[in-house]
């Protein structure tokens, strides 16, 4: 019998991987696409046209069950339509798994993709028999998974964990979610960006921290990085706290100082003095890992679900 694979997709603002993992999470067929190349003639269209043809290539080699995909978007509480996409457009308020089922005539799964970076650092690290462990990972914003007790959290309308939209008192600063004085325009990657363009004019963005790193300016966005993980710890108490994302990545970023900030906003004496931080391992594939580890979670409960019926 062939191998059973799910189709798994991490598709970002910038890049889009998909590739095939299999039941003990390794991935074969992996492939890098530009995004921009995908959303020529609408992007729904660009998506279902690669996993037909991806899928073509790869049947008569494996058995193909299912599709997983993470969005960088916001997703309605059942996991079935995209809510908003802020860097990609089109992809507001669409039912991608019921398109994409009808066509394709399998199960479809979407998830953020940020619970998907969650998800393969829970497993990573083994932690997922931990009561609570949050991951904040800070790019161009500020991305938030939070697991509680076996399950990622959704809230109401399928949106918990919008930390970088913790609001600062008397901040004048218009975040991308059209809300002013939310935390993610200062200690966001937007921020060094800004910084590269005005204050540090002429500064590549990866070599900021490496050239600026003590400088007021930077000292306070490493300070407001700080303050959303502050927060959601003094809030949860968690087990553990996964840092990651492209700016712990670069060069001659103060990580220490980023944990002595997050110290100091915490309450004394708990949870403050028994925090205990993972640093998330950057890698290409692990949202492709992610996407297969959520997806074989729900087969494996339709699977279940089946076999009772036998
Ligand atoms: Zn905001």
């Amino acid at each position: 019998m062939e191998k059973e694979v799910i189709i798994c997709l991490d598709i970002g603002g910038t890049n889009c991987r998909i590739g095939l993992v299999d039941r003990e999470y390794e991935i074969y067929a992996q492939q890098i696409l530009a995004t921009a190349g995908l959303a020529e003639g609408g992007f729904m269209n660009g998506l279902l046209q690669l996993i037909e043809e991806y899928r073509e290539t790869y049947q008569e080699d494996f058995q193909i069950n299912a599709v997983s995909l993470g969005f960088p978007s916001t997703i309605d509480r059942t996991r079935r339509k995209l809510l908003s996409t802020p860097n990609i457009e089109g992809m507001d308020n669409l039912e991608v798994a019921d398109i994409l089922e009808e066509r394709l005539a399998l199960p479809v799964y979407l998830e953020r993709d940020v619970n998907l970076l969650l998800l393969y650092d829970l497993f990573s690290f083994r932690l997922e028999e931990e009561s609570t462990v949050i991951g904040v990972y800070f790019g161009t914003g500020i991305g938030n998974g939070i697991y509680m007790n076996g399950k990622l959290l959704y809230g109401r309308n399928g949106v918990a964990g919008e930390l970088g939209h913790i609001p600062q008192l008397h901040a004048d600063t218009v975040c991308g979610c059209g809300n002013t004085g939310c935390i993610e325009p200062i200690g966001g990657g937007r921020c060094l960006e800004e910084l590269c363009t005005g204050t540090f004019a002429g500064t590549r963005i990866r070599d900021i921290y490496k050239k600026y790193r003590d400088t007021p300016e930077l000292k306070t966005q490493v300070e407001a990085m700080s303050i959303p993980v502050a927060t959601e710890i003094n809030i949860l108490d968690p087990d553990y706290v996964i840092l990651g994302g492209g700016l712990l990545q670069m060069e001659g970023f103060p990580l220490k100082s980023l944990e002595e900030n997050i110290y100091k906003h915490t309450r004394k004496p708990y949870p403050a003095e028994n925090l205990r931080f993972l640093y998330s391992n950057v890698n290409q594939e692990n949202g492709i890992i992610g996407a297969g580890i959520y997806g074989w979670k729900k087969w494996k409960e339709v699977e279940k679900y089946e076999m009772s019926y036998v």
